[in-house]
């Protein structure tokens, strides 16, 4: 049996890539060649990215529960050679049945496994084992694949004999029945073997190209465009991107093959597209960049009903159900906000918030209906509004009946919007987030502690299941209940905005 191979002396030119450089290094030379030698260009995490690192620790160190008896290597990224002799020592220890976060170095690549179990030893023959990459994610992905490919590289380097490459990830149709997570069910193990094999066949040639560009004077020179946001956004967007014109070409919506094409014939900016060059309506509209009221405004805002309700839900999404009878990652609303508009113009709020760490389904559902009763249109944004009550319909069978009326009430402004109106501020997104700033700029986000709602949900699920001072429950039910009500105040405002400006489009008399 040969000795593994734990401790390299360094590459001469003095780089040490982790399997994260390599996979930087497969999206883009130029970000892998930042991370090295200028990291302090990159832009920190926000807090929606922490949250999700987060959440893969959590979902990560769960997995370990599967494989009892396994052992933890606990020492910290900062401790390379540490890491790396306490994983030697618990590989040559048999009664160790599986070892998390192994430490492995070959040809300057240092990896640490998140699951390695031993799955036999023949009589005086090496170990084998079967490397386990666990994933927060509800399927496999071609990216993880690589993340494999390289673990494996260097542990077959590094003198292991490797028995198989896993996937586990979580299993989205386990359905929880309440008490213990059932961790069989919970993870799906996928044998992504083959694929890892093909996959490492290049990763010397791979490993070679990084290497020779991590030596130059100067970062290779890539320019920003599609592949910065796949698989991974990448830090350096902001650093890459800061000489760009206001109006650069890649913020044409819906256009990675317009952006190539204007990029090609030298086109810079959105302003500088020729008047022939083929464009969608929308591109069409950004380009001009002026506003725009269609003839059919006015009669599509006119057929809301009063009172007018304006519906807003937040929702969760927790990878690991906490409820009984909830799946991985099932959509659950947390709270809502209507707002109510008369025919006088009079305006009243509703909202709710549940601060329990129960089930809330069927109390927003019941609180909802005492909302907004049997009359009148319930203005949404978009389909979501639709999904959740649709979805609330399962949950609470007994109120499936009501939630159905409600249903039926539904109007949606964002395609009111979307086919009647632009504004130069749109810069081509209708989303409610950039709407409301430019036709209510009393009423942006930039104000609130919460400005976008995966925050909300991450919020939530820490304000209810985490946080133990009750000042900052406090704080954080404060910011939840403003950025909700924003959404449903967004929504009325926008409405009347609108509705005047249809008014006095329809007053003024056209030129022929
Ligand atoms: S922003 Fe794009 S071009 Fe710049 S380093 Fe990142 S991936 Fe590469």
């Amino acid at each position: 049996m040969r000795e593994p191979v734990l401790i390299q002396a360094k590459d001469p030119a003095g780089f040490r890539l982790s399997k994260s450089k390599y996979l930087s290094g497969l999206q883009c030379h130029k970000r892998l060649y930042l991370a090295i030698h200028s990291p302090e260009l990159a832009t920190e995490p926000d807090e929606h990215t922490q949250a999700i690192l987060d959440m893969g620790t959590t979902v990560g160190e769960l997995a370990r529960r599967r494989f009892p008896g396994g052992v933890l290597v606990e020492t910290d990224h900062r401790h390379p050679t540490e890491a790396l002799r306490r994983t030697a020592a618990l590989l040559q220890d048999p009664t160790v049945t599986a070892i998390f976060e192994g430490a492995f170095e070959f040809q300057d690549v240092l990896v640490r496994v998140d699951i390695l179990e031993r799955v036999s030893q023949a009589q005086d023959g090496p170990p084998a084992w079967r490397i386990i990459e666990v994933k927060s994610s509800t399927r496999i992905k071609d990216v993880h694949v690589d993340d494999l490919a390289i673990q494996t590289y260097v542990l077959a380097g590094a003198g292991l004999v490797l028995a198989g490459s896993w996937l586990m990830h979580i299993n989205t149709p386990y359905v929880y029945p309440g008490g213990e997570l059932d961790l069989e069910q919970l993870f799906a193990l996928q044998d992504v073997t083959a694929g890892v094999a093909v996959r490492q066949s290049d990763v010397p040639g791979r490993l070679a190209g990084m290497k020779e560009m991590l030596v130059a004077s100067s970062p290779p020179g890539i320019e920003p465009d599609g592949h910065c946001h796949t698989p991974y956004d990448c830090p350096f967007w902001d650093h890459c991107t800061k000489d760009k014109p206001a109006r650069w070409v890649y913020h044409l919506p819906g256009g990675g093959r317009v952006f190539q094409q204007l990029i090609q014939k030298g086109i810079q900016t959105i302003d500088e597209i020729p008047p022939g060059f083929r464009l969608s309506i929308l591109q069409r509209r950004v380009k001009d960049n002026v506003e725009w009221v269609g003839p059919r405004l006015k009669a599509a805002l006119q057929t809301a009903r009063y009172p007018v309700h304006h519906l807003d839900f937040e929702t969760f999404m927790p990878a690991i159900p906490k409820y009984p009878l909830t799946r991985p990652y099932q959509v659950i609303p947390t709270q809502w906000s209507n707002h109510i508009e008369t025919e006088d113009g009079g305006i009243s709020h509703d909202e709710y918030l549940s601060m329990e760490a129960r089930d809330p389904r069927e109390e927003i559902a019941r609180t909802l209906l005492d909302s907004v009763g049997k009359e009148g249109t319930i203005c949404v944004y978009s389909e979501y509004e639709r999904h959740i009550l649709e979805c609330l319909c399962e949950a609470v069978p007994s109120l499936k009946q009501e939630l159905q009326l409600v249903i039926a009430r539904l109007w949606d402004l964002h395609p009111v919007i979307r086919d009647n109106y632009y504004h130069p501020e749109f810069q081509g997104s209708f989303s409610i987030k950039s709407i409301l700033p430019a036709l209510v700029p009393s009423l942006s986000y930039d104000d609130l502690h919460i400005q976008e709602g995966s925050l909300a949900a991450q919020q939530y699920d820490r304000m209810v299941f985490e946080e133990t001072d009750w000042v900052e429950k406090a704080r954080i039910r404060e910011a939840l209940l403003r950025y909700c009500e924003r959404d449903s105040l967004g929504m009325l405002e926008v409405r009347r905005v609108l509705l005047g400006k249809a008014l006095s489009e329809a007053t003024v008399p056209k030129l022929e």
